[in-house]
């Protein structure tokens, strides 16, 4: 749609031309979510296009994402073999309600930022146990924990003017199995839960990432594979029954009911020898 409060957009080539923030300005990434409503407090838009960052990066210890790298760039980036984890980056994508043309705009930066409970390049970030590098105002580089970055639904730790540069996905997480389950009332809908479990190789740890169900990312850390009963109630003392997310996309009751059986679907899938990685 028409943003008829803009007056201007800038296209800064360095975060550093941008050296004054006040209100009304809004950094614009692929804008699939600015331009699909009315934004009256915003008049000037910063395109972060012109920046260029590299989009993916890879190294023997992880996979760097700038926050501009496109859903669809990452779709069609193959990963290396050593990374068992990387089918997980495809089944998030699938998991976005998107026809091809936000596909192709929308960043992942500009996913996480939006913070929505069924934000997917949020569940994958924070089940691969990454760290964002955040630009605070006049201050050195930030890292912070994924898990820490969400508060509540559309909701973040970012202070007017900060920016989210990049993700780092380690390598350690990335060597590990996975299982994954996800559900949305409607083909292509919002999704309703989406629950990653992953853990070492040859080990038997095991790390619950529970999302969209919850307004923000829930986390649990177990040391060794718990039984059916142990996860329950460690789900129980983690998100009590009123912290379930209660929208269109689905009522709470519905969304602790998926909480809980995919969970214990993903207990049980990497409980068994020889699980798919
Ligand atoms: C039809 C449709 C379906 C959608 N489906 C989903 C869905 O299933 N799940 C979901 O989560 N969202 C969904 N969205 C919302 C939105 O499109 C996505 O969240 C998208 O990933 C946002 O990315 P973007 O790059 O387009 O962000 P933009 O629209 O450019 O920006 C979104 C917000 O993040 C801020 N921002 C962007 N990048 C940064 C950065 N690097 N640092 C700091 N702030 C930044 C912007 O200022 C803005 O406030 C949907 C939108 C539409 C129109």
């Amino acid at each position: 749609m028409n943003l008829n409060t803009i007056k201007e957009i800038l296209h800064p080539s360095s975060v550093d031309e941008i050296s004054q923030w006040r209100d009304g300005y809004a950094w614009l990434a692929g804008g699939t979510w600015l331009f699909s409503e009315p934004q009256v407090a915003t008049d000037t838009l910063i395109d972060l296009d012109q920046l260029n960052w590299r989009a993916l990066e890879t190294s023997p210890t992880g996979l760097d994402i700038a926050a501009t790298c496109r859903i669809a760039e990452l779709y069609r980036y193959a990963g290396s073999d050593e990374w068992p984890a990387m089918p997980l980056v495809r089944e998030c994508c699938d998991a976005f309600l998107a026809s091809f043309k936000i596909w192709n705009a929308s960043t992942v930066g500009g996913n996480i930022c939006m913070s929505l409970p069924a934000g997917p390049m949020i569940s994958l970030t924070v089940a691969l146990e990454a760290t964002y590098t955040m630009y605070p105002r006049n201050a050195p580089p930030l890292e912070i924990r994924a898990v820490d970055f969400v508060t509540g639904n559309h909701t973040n730790i970012l202070q007017p003017g900060e920016l989210l540069r990049s993700i780092r996905l380690p390598a350690a997480a990335l060597s590990k199995r996975f299982a994954f389950r996800h559900a949305s009332l409607t083909h292509l809908g919002r999704s309703a839960a989406l629950v990653i479990g992953t853990q070492t190789k040859d080990a038997d740890d095991f790390l619950l990432t529970i999302t969209a169900a919850t307004p923000r990312p829930i986390q649990i850390r177990f040391e060794h594979m718990p039984s059916a009963a142990e996860l329950r109630r460690a789900i129980d003392e983690g998100i009590p029954a009123e912290d379930y997310f209660d929208d269109v996309h689905g009522s709470a009751a519905y969304k602790r009911h998926l909480a809980y059986y995919f969970t214990e679907q993903i207990r049980a899938e990497l409980a068994a020898p020889g699980a798919r990685a």
